[in-house]
């Protein structure tokens, strides 16, 4: 099962239960548009390079399309389809007036130099610029690409279309971005597992947390989980992981991170050595998957010692190891509420765009707060009467509202 295949059957699953019917599964299984473009440099050492640029849009039944640019070497098209269609469930979940979109280019930024990264940008705007718009479609940040990305796609397109900063979020605060954005996903998702951990009884405070990936998702989710009394005992990168049982210094990694180091090259007292895969079986009461898809695949999760999983990364679990987790009592709150900070903070920075106004950091997070608080309680009030996995019950909450939405505007 590919991840375009994995994320329908999630849909197809949620739609049998509503008995939403053939037509209207195949419309929300469908992609509006599909952008597929080159993109040409010149390398620094005068060579060109061509890369993939992808651009594809879900479903804006709900509004302007919404969603993230990856630049990662394996990025291929069944993986964009997959995370445009999520950011249409992401965005329903926490309702917020947007559809689905998701790009990216197929290209290892770490072989790039910065000048490579910002002509690859440049152009890749100019080959889509007349698909994406402050009300058609806003990118912002994914994996490996950031507030400076963002700040290169705004000027790019508004060198060919005119000053609009809202076709864009992410971008740095100095340059009309938002206060909070950067933090808002690990934000978002410590706030699910806060909320969780205290409808069963717990308290995140003293709870043992684990996380893959200690990029911006990762790295944020640390600091909140820390400086909330959690005890984080394990992280990893793409290098590999460190532990301790008795929680790591948190803020000391992430200014080992920040200033450009590895996770594999750090070393401290009572801190092992671990990798990746022994990570996602680590003694912890959560286990945050942070980094890329289908790090939850069958055999491990049959692993797995959490109690509960908080999906901070898109598409982390594949099908099968989903029905393992259900099996074995594990819960999964799924990416499409756990990670949907993000999107609630860029479409406040896309509102504060339009508006020309500013909100200050403690505006930006009582609002994120509130709007992650009420749609866990929305999704939770699911699970409990309809006796439903939370990944189910937010699929059914999400595709009411864009069936209801994509009926009333007409096919
Ligand atoms: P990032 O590029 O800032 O960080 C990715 C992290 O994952 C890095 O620490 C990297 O070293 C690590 N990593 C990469 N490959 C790995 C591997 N094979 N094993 C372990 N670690 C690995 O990316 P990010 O923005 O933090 O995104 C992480 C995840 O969160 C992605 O799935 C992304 O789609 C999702 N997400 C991001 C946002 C956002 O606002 N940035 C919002 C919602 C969801």
């Amino acid at each position: 099962m590919n991840a375009f295949e994995a994320a329908n059957y999630y849909i197809s699953k949620a739609s049998r239960i509503m008995n939403l019917g053939p037509r209207v599964e195949r419309l929300l299984l469908s992609l509006e548009a599909e952008h597929h473009v080159s993109v040409p440099i010149e390398r620094d050492n005068g060579e060109l390079a061509v890369f993939s640029g992808y651009r594809f849009q879900h479903n804006s039944a709900r509004g302007p399309t919404k969603g993230g640019l990856r630049y990662h070497p394996t990025l291929d098209a069944d993986d964009v389809r997959a995370l445009a269609t999520l950011m249409t469930w992401k965005t329903a979940v926490v309702n917020v007036p947007f559809g689905g979109a998701k790009g990216g280019i197929a290209c290892d930024p770490s072989q790039l130099s910065q000048g490579e990264l910002e002509r690859i940008t440049r152009k890749f705007v100019e080959r889509i610029s007349a698909e994406i718009g402050p009300q058609r479609d806003i990118p912002a940040p994914d994996v490996n690409t950031n507030a400076q990305v963002m700040a290169w796609i705004m000027d790019q397109y508004a060198r060919l279309h005119g000053f609009a900063p809202a076709v864009v979020t992410g971008k740095p605060v100095e340059l009309h971005g938002s206060e909070g954005r950067e933090a808002a996903t690990g934000y978002g998702v410590i706030c699910v597992a806060e909320n969780f951990m205290r409808d069963i009884g717990n308290n995140l405070k003293g709870a043992t947390v684990a996380i893959q990936g200690f990029g911006n998702v990762g790295m944020f989710a640390a600091l909140f989980a820390n400086e909330r009394g959690a005890k984080v005992v394990a992280i990893s990168d793409v290098s590999g992981g460190i532990a301790n049982p008795v929680g790591l210094d948190i803020p000391a990694l992430v200014a080992w991170t920040r200033s450009g180091r590895l996770l594999a090259e750090y070393e401290h007292d009572g801190v092992l050595r671990i990798t990746n895969d022994v990570l996602l079986n680590w003694e912890a009461d959560v286990l945050i998957p942070a980094a890329l898809g289908g790090a939850l695949r069958r055999d491990v999760a049959l692993e797995v010692r959490a109690k509960v999983i908080v999906e901070a990364a898109n598409a982390p679990t594949f099908p099968d190891a989903d029905e393992i987790f259900e099996q074995r009592g594990i819960t999964v709150i799924p990416d499409i509420l756990a990670n949907a900070g993000g999107v609630t903070v860029s479409y406040f920075e896309w509102t504060q765009n339009l508006q020309c106004l500013r909100w200050t950091e403690p505006e930006v997070n009582d609002r994120l707060r509130q709007i992650m608080s009420s749609a866990y309680a929305t999704i939770r009030d699911v699970v409990r009467s309809r006796k439903l996995g939370w990944r189910t019950a937010a699929y059914i909450v999400a595709l009411g509202r864009v069936a209801k939405a994509a009926m009333m505007r007409g096919v």
